[in-house]
């Protein structure tokens, strides 16, 4: 689960594993699709690697 702000509904909200739509590896970082709650599609590009995050998506 990860903290996001979304752009659409302008709020910042807890997205389940289960939103996720796919994750992809690039060279900026990893690069994740989500839906948000209120139906929005949404990415989030993550940090390098060992960050917490991306421990984070891979217990996902
Ligand atoms: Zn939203």
């Amino acid at each position: 689960m990860f903290d996001r702000h979304c752009s659409a509904c302008d709020r910042t909200q807890l997205i389940f594993p289960s939103q996720i739509s796919s994750v992809t590896n690039t060279d900026h970082g990893i690069l994740v699709s989500y839906t948000c709650w209120c139906g929005a599609e949404q990415t989030w590009l993550t940090g390098a690697r060992g960050h917490a995050d991306e421990a984070a998506l891979v217990a996902a």
